[in-house]
């Protein structure tokens, strides 16, 4: 698509075609128009081969797929979940769907994931005042992997669950291992603006079979083995639908070219932002893992001749989209009343943080547009 200077360039839009196109034709001339059929399974089969998973659950988003996760391990009133602070609210929503008590944990300055001492901090807190801790959420923040080995040790000890929130993540790995296959379970969003996309779909992956088969059956209104409509338990209707798995499988064919295009993003940022005192790439140091879903800096607007704030300003000013990061959940008016440890980290990557245009679709023109105005207001 030629770019004629002011359409406005999004943070991280859709990047489908053609092969899209004929998969979901392909689902929807087979009669399959409803959350069960062959496009379903293969792709469940598929991201589970991917990952190296024994199960994946197709569901209608991540947030759904978090919350039957929760509801599958009888997390309820009266527990609390250590989760990050510093994630999008879906996190921390499926938390209170299910009664239960998020507890904020701040994260690393380097890498905006859940800090690893403060979960221990966290934990021994709780386990002092009594309080059950029957599981642990961390997220992997934009796309990079929470250190697994500690946070994964840490949750072990304290014998508590971990569930893995990679919903920007898909692609990524920690040490080789992909993200998506850690914890007792994990969580995939193939929401809209994610790496790739059903338009809204997300997934459970976990090699407990008795959990992924509850899942399944929590998803579709719980129903019992019987020719009737018999129920023993309170269900929901969040299963996938088969024509937006089809989109999935075309989806998981382009992803590492997506993500390529993403990573190629990236490295140009890091290029143009190297001899900038005061700023730098959220996570940036090692990013050979990331799947580089959205390239996010941090101004320190001590050093900085500029703040991230103004270079947001002018952005939008420009129809570029730019965003500041997650806004720390142990800030939000509907945190009121909830206890964390907090350590600033979170705050202070809000304040000075912004994501900038990161998406597969974005054109070379484009990109080359982004730049030019950014290179306007860092002066070079
Ligand atoms: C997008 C996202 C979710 C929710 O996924 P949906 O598919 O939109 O429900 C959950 N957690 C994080 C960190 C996300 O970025």
């Amino acid at each position: 698509m030629a770019d004629n200077g002011d359409e406005p360039i999004l943070l991280s839009a859709p990047d489908v075609g053609e092969l899209e196109q004929e998969y979901v034709l392909r689902a929807m001339q087979s009669g399959w128009v409803a959350p069960a059929g062959p496009d379903l399974n293969a792709f469940e089969a598929e991201v589970a081969a991917r990952l190296g998973v024994s199960h994946a659950v197709g569901l209608s988003s991540g947030t759904a797929a978090l919350h039957l996760a929760l509801v599958s391990w009888g997390v309820g009133p009266g527990d609390v979940v250590p989760v990050s602070t510093f994630t999008f609210a879906a996190t921390v929503n499926a938390i209170r769907y299910v009664g239960a008590e998020p507890f904020f944990v701040d994260c690393d300055e380097e890498t905006g994931n859940m800090s690893a001492p403060l979960l221990e901090q966290a934990i021994a807190q709780l386990c002092a005042e009594g309080r059950s801790v029957p599981v642990v959420v961390p997220v992997d923040m934009l796309g990079k992997c929470v250190d697994y080995t500690a946070i994964e040790k840490i949750a072990r000890e304290a014998g508590a669950r971990l569930l893995c929130d990679a919903a920007e993540a898909f692609g990524a790995a920690w040490q080789g291992i992909p993200a998506g296959s850690f914890g007792d379970a994990s969580v995939l969003s193939f929401n809209g603006n994610k790496i790739m996309t059903t338009s809204g779909g997300g997934m459970l992956l976990t090699n407990d079979g008795e959990l992924a088969a509850h899942v399944r059956k929590l998803s579709t209104q719980a129903r019992e083995r019987a020719v009737h409509y018999e129920h023993t338990e309170v269900g929901y209707n969040y299963r996938l639908s088969n024509i937006l798995a089809a989109l999935g499988r075309a989806q998981l064919r382009r992803l590492d070219e997506m993500i390529g295009r993403r990573r190629e993003w990236r490295r140009r940022y890091a290029e143009l932002f190297a001899d900038q005192p005061g700023v730098r790439i959220l996570g940036g140091i090692d990013d050979a893992e990331d799947n580089c879903w959205l390239t996010a800096i941090v101004v320190d607007p001590a050093i900085s001749s500029w703040s991230a704030n103004e270079l947001n300003a002018k952005l939008t000013e420009a129809h570029i989209e730019t965003r500041p990061v997650w806004k720390p959940m142990h800030m939000q008016p509907i945190s009121q009343g909830l206890q964390g440890v907090i350590d600033g980290t979170s705050e202070r990557l809000f304040d000075h943080g912004l994501t900038l245009p990161s998406g597969s679709a974005m054109t070379d023109e484009q990109f080359g547009r982004v730049l030019k105005e950014i290179a306007k207001v860092i002066g070079r």
